[in-house]
């Protein structure tokens, strides 16, 4: 095939550099790579000029120079195919396995991502969801060297808008990556390509300062490295010192942050000081701190105290001789290597799933970094061949104009609504996942693009406590529905003051407009007549006696003795029609217990009767449906009060047969209201009890165990 021969230097050159690192490593993964990435590009061409393929090389080869293993690489050749050639993920997979078509996939996902939307506005956001769609870091690291690539030949692109906005997002997103991961040496040349791009005259300012004060001082580092060398060469310590070159993105970043003029900026002088061991460190420290007076805020002890992208040196600036200031890093080579590769120095692919102890240290580093990463469940999973999720409680989800949204993973469109705003929320029937409509609770995933649909009629209902993750959704649902029950509750409060003014024949909105139900509100302890009808409608106070107060100096002979409502049993609760704390009275025909299921029907001025939905009775009266409310019980399964409840027994008429009975009931912990006997001809007996009982399930049970009782034929509720 010709087009192999496009860059073969190129490409034995980054298999000699894989081999440095993995020696033993099968390379034919790279060559086929290689042939297949070249053939797929064939004909393509960069902005310079050159054929396609020198792009996926050059990716190749600074991954290969960051150690990286022969499938990475191999994965940099392809890095581009499946979004710029018809190659499928299918092919690759067949062609090269899982993990490689899984790196490149990886890859042409986070362009497409970077298409959907504004990388700048949300810069934290998206390096997050980055590094939570690779799933493995060394989607990310291929990812970096692709930008890095792109960077260098970024002055090929014509468009000076489009160059902008990729250096723009190069220092918002990129760089930070690099940062967080340890690629010192990628960041600070992505951070000076991007920094040149965005502000070319700040760059150029700042590169021709650093021109000139090299020039004045690089004599005066020479002697001071002289200096340093003779007084560790006097403590027999052996070290590398080197002037440091100072990047001029950061020299800038430094002059905004510190409001510095460049001349201000003392830290020019720079010298490096590697040693082998962590003793000679501090040694070292303490010749510099001895030999000339030292700026106390300025000395750091990253030994100690590392960085979170694992960093470590010892920082101090000191008065040097001539009164310059002269900053000094002391490291170990150790500390360097990381310093200047970050985990890339430690990482080795030669045995996936293996991992050494001091891998497993990093890699918990990249858990903790600036902790996002909070609760990996296993560890062990995490680091096998780091294909876990980086944040597996997390997905990432865009606005149909491109803003990302980061929710907590398995969070709904109704999560994502209320993310918006409570008012897209409160009327959210429906969602557009990438143009496609899904329910309610679809789980939102990574990457998707969610498209809310509203309707004015659509209002938030108790289901969607169910369905939704976030806090934010689940308060605002939860205050609407409150709202919604006070207003139930006002309701039904006024109804039953209309109802109880009625029986005194008066007219309960004239007192209301009148302004004196606000009056008297105040004696019963409430703000206005709205809090009172309101407390009237939870059952807090009755209607009756609003009537009383109001009422009874006009009308003294007018009020009749009335039997009061009973009060419903402490511990038994039902709530109506989804409001709480209602006072309620429960009927007598049919005795409802928790467990039956109940409608309340509210009775003229005596509030709510609670009767069981198969009441004889109630149907008897065929009831006004407009005053038939729903209820429900509440808080069941903790209920303490007991509510009285008829039985019937059958039995063979047999001396003692009541004693057993009752004994039975009693043994059970229930109460007997009364119970009375009366025997039938064919020498039968039917025994009435009315007991009070917690449930249906306590009253189950007790007519079971009645049933077992020698000589009983049967034992049954009496709903009349
Ligand atoms: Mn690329």
């Amino acid at each position: 095939m010709e087009t192999l021969q496009v860059y073969p230097e190129k490409l034995s050159a980054i298999k000699e550099e894989i081999k440095k690192h993995h020696p033993d490593a099968d390379l034919s993964v790279v060559d086929k790579a290689y042939s297949f990435a070249a053939k797929a590009h064939e004909g393509q061409y960069r902005q310079s000029g050159e054929p396609y393929i020198i792009h996926p090389i050059e990716v190749a080869s600074i991954l290969s120079r960051m150690r990286m293993d022969p499938i990475t690489v191999a994965a940099a050749l392809l890095h581009d195919v499946l979004e710029d050639t018809p190659v499928t993920e299918e092919e690759l997979k067949k062609e090269f396995g899982e993990e490689i078509a899984f790196l490149v996939e990886s890859v042409s996902k986070i362009s497409r991502i970077e298409a959907k939307t504004h990388l700048q506005r949300q810069a934290e956001t998206i390096r997050k969801m980055l590094l939570a769609m690779a799933r493995d870091l060394r989607v990310i690291i291929i990812k970096l060297a692709d930008r890095l690539h792109n960077m260098r030949t970024l002055h090929f692109i014509q468009n000076p808008e489009k160059r902008k906005r990729i250096a723009q997002e190069t220092l918002d997103i990129y760089a930070p990556l690099a940062h967080r991961l340890g690629f010192a040496l990628i960041k600070w040349e992505l951070e000076d390509l991007a920094f040149r791009e965005v502000n070319p005259e700040m760059y150029e300012y700042i590169k021709e300062n650093v021109a000139k004060s090299r020039e004045e001082r690089e004599e005066y580092i020479k002697n001071m490295i002289e200096i340093v060398s003779e007084k560790l060469k006097q403590k027999g310590i052996k070290a590398h010192i080197e002037g440091r070159p100072k990047h001029f993105y950061s020299i800038y970043k430094k002059m905004v942050e510190q409001n510095l003029s460049f001349e201000e900026l003392y830290d020019l002088i720079a010298l490096r000081i590697i040693v082998n061991t962590v003793d000679e460190c501090y040694t070292v420290l303490g010749i510099i701190h001895s030999s000339w007076p030292y700026i106390p805020g300025r000395f750091k002890d990253y030994i100690a105290m590392p960085k979170p992208n694992m960093y470590q040196s010892l920082h101090t600036t000191v008065i040097g001789p001539g009164g310059e200031k002269v900053e000094f890093q002391i490291r170990t080579w150790e500390m360097h290597k990381i310093a200047e590769e970050g985990i890339a120095a430690h990482w080795k692919y030669k045995e996936k799933g293996r991992v050494d102890r001091e891998e497993e240290q990093i890699f918990s580093w990249i858990r903790r970094f600036v902790d996002w990463q909070k609760d990996v469940e296993d560890h062990r999973d995490f680091i096998k061949n780091l294909k876990t999720d980086l944040f597996p409680e997390k997905v990432y989800v865009f606005t149909p104009k491109g803003d990302v949204k980061a929710l907590p993973k398995g969070a709904t469109p109704i999560d994502f609504a209320y993310s918006i705003h409570t008012e897209v929320g409160h009327h959210c029937v429906g969602a557009k996942v990438d143009g496609r409509l899904v329910p309610l609770d679809y789980e939102l995933k990574t990457g998707d693009k969610v498209e809310i649909i509203t309707s004015p009629h659509q209002h938030p209902s108790k289901d969607w406590l169910r369905i939704v993750k976030t806090s934010r959704a689940r308060a605002k649902i939860s205050a609407w529905l409150r709202a919604q029950e006070r207003e139930k509750a006002i309701e039904l409060g006024r109804e039953l003051c209309v109802k109880e003014f009625r029986k005194w024949h008066e007219n309960f909105s004239r007192f209301l407009d009148e302004g004196k139900i606000d009056e008297i509100a105040h004696e019963f302890g409430y703000k206005n007549a709205q809090d009172l009808i309101y407390a009237v409608g939870l059952g807090k106070i009755s209607a009756r006696s609003i009537a009383r107060k109001l009422l009874q100096p006009i009308h003294p002979k007018e009020e009749k003795e009335e039997k009061t409502s009973p009060k419903p049993p402490a511990g038994i609760r039902v709530s109506v029609d989804g409001m709480g704390n209602i006072l309620v009275k429960f009927a007598k025909c049919c005795n409802p217990v928790p467990g039956d299921d109940i409608v309340g029907y509210i009775t003229k001025g005596k509030g709510i009767t609670i009767h069981t939905a198969d009441c004889a009775n109630l149907a008897r009266i065929k009831p006004d449906p407009e005053r038939l409310v729903e209820v429900e019980w509440k808080d069941q399964p903790s209920a303490k009060g007991a509510l009285p409840v008829k039985i019937r027994v059958e039995s063979l008429d047999r001396p003692g047969m009541l004693a057993e009975i009752t004994q039975l009931i009693s043994k059970e912990g229930v109460n007997i209201e009364s119970a009375n006997v009366h025997t039938t001809t064919e020498n039968k007996a039917v025994l009435n009890f009315i007991i009070d009982v917690k449930n249906t399930d306590q009253l189950t049970k007790i007519l079971n165990d009645i049933q077992k009782i020698n000589g009983v034929l049967r034992a049954e509720r009496v709903k009349r």
